[in-house]
């Protein structure tokens, strides 16, 4: 047997047992297979020689450790790393995807593997790819209410990506089947002409450069090999995000190839707008309702805090309207464990409706302050040049 066998044959399937299967347990199947095809007792039957034959190569390299374990490393590779190219793509050369790396016999993890399959491919194409490969960095979006923006929360993020197909494992072949090694360019992906005294090399019609055939496409894919699929991931996002911010959560982006690490996950945040309180970076904004009674003889009132009982702001006497005050410590965490403070804005209110009572009051007001026009001193300041 060559080493393309490697690629063509399921010998698990062949013996009938688990991939995970216990020497005892293959030897069992192998010696039951044994007793039914052997020609001794299918004398002239093409069919069952045949059987015997293809049980006989798969006891052969399952019941040898070192061999076995060849045999699942390289159909573990296959299996997840390539793909053929759904649109076909002419101008595409060699291996359509990873087989060049698996074959190209280059660097360390590959050189095994490469000198397993170098035989069959003619040496493959040299690329650095064999190497461990870091993950793609993902990103997503995720909505928190304001009260979560400021506190922390855990949330659950839904990342969706593509990966190989799950039914198919990547290989493109229907569930059973293999692809095969392309019979036209003997898995090369490659065709070479004579022109005249010179020869040239374009990528083989059969296979489309690829250099294995898919005879029974995947349902699932189509024959891709790839899949979107999607993964919810439980992640803290920590306390004090803006709107807008974009927070890196490492290690949990694409999962890496050949035992690289794994990408990173950027988040974007949106944070719902609160129907009291505002943010300025650490701190927390409002606007708070006040008379003109109250920011002209000074009062004690109670503000609205986040999380939190009310908090007394004392208003001193003739404060603007506008005016704002700071209560510390009443706003977002920091990073560094710090609190911003709380920001109270002052708003005089301006009533629409007046008793009678309160009514005679401003009047008595205006009779009091009709000497002042306190726009005296902006019409004065008006005619400066
Ligand atoms: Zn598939
Ligand atoms: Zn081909």
């Amino acid at each position: 047997m060559s080493t393309k066998d490697f690629l063509e044959k399921d010998y698990y399937k062949a013996l009938g047992v688990a991939k995970t299967a216990k020497p005892a347990e293959i030897k069992a199947a192998y010696r039951k297979l044994a007793r039914k095809y052997h020609p001794d007792a299918n004398k002239g039957d093409a069919s069952a020689e045949e059987r015997f034959k293809e049980i006989s190569e798969a006891y052969s390299v399952l019941s040898d450790e070192k061999r076995r374990k060849e045999y699942d490393e390289a159909r573990s590779l296959f299996g997840g790393g390539f793909r053929v190219p759904t649109g076909q793509r002419p101008g595409q050369g060699g291996f359509g995807f990873d087989l060049g790396d698996i074959f190209s016999g280059a660097g360390d993890a590959g050189g095994r593997l490469g000198d397993l399959f170098g035989g069959v491919f003619g040496g493959g194409r040299t690329t650095a790819q064999n190497r461990p490969r870091r993950g793609a960095d993902v990103e997503t979006e995720t909505t928190l209410s304001f009260g979560d923006a400021v506190d922390g929360a855990t949330v659950a993020l839904r990342l969706t990506g593509e990966g190989p197909c799950p039914i198919c494992h990547g290989t493109g072949a229907k569930s059973g089947t293999m692809p095969r090694v392309c019979p036209t360019c003997n898995g090369t992906g490659q065709s070479s002409r004579n022109l005249g005294s010179f020869g040239i090399s374009e990528p083989c019609k059969e296979c489309h450069g690829r250099g294995l055939v898919v005879d029974d496409p995947c349902p699932e894919c189509s024959g891709s090999g790839r899949a979107m699929s999607s993964r919810t991931i439980q992640t803290r996002i920590p306390a004090g995000v803006a709107d807008g911010q974009r927070i890196k959560i490492a290690g949990k982006g694409a999962p890496g190839e050949r035992g690289g690490p794994a990408g990173d996950l950027y988040v974007r945040v949106h944070v719902k707008p609160h129907p009291v309180f505002g943010r300025s970076g650490a701190n927390l904004t409002v606007t708070v309702p006040a008379t003109f009674a109250e920011l002209t003889l000074g009062a004690e009132v109670k503000v609205p805090s986040h999380r939190g009982a009310p908090v007394t702001v004392r208003i001193p006497p003739g404060t603007p309207n506008g005016r704002t005050f700071l209560v510390r410590g009443k706003g977002v965490r920091r990073k560094d464990g710090t609190t911003g403070n709380l920001l109270v804005t002052v708003e005089v209110m301006v009533p629409q409706n007046l008793n009678g009572k309160a009514r005679s009051a401003i009047e008595d007001l205006r009779e009091a302050t009709a000497g002042q026009d306190p726009r005296e001193e902006l019409l004065e300041r008006a005619k400066e040049a």
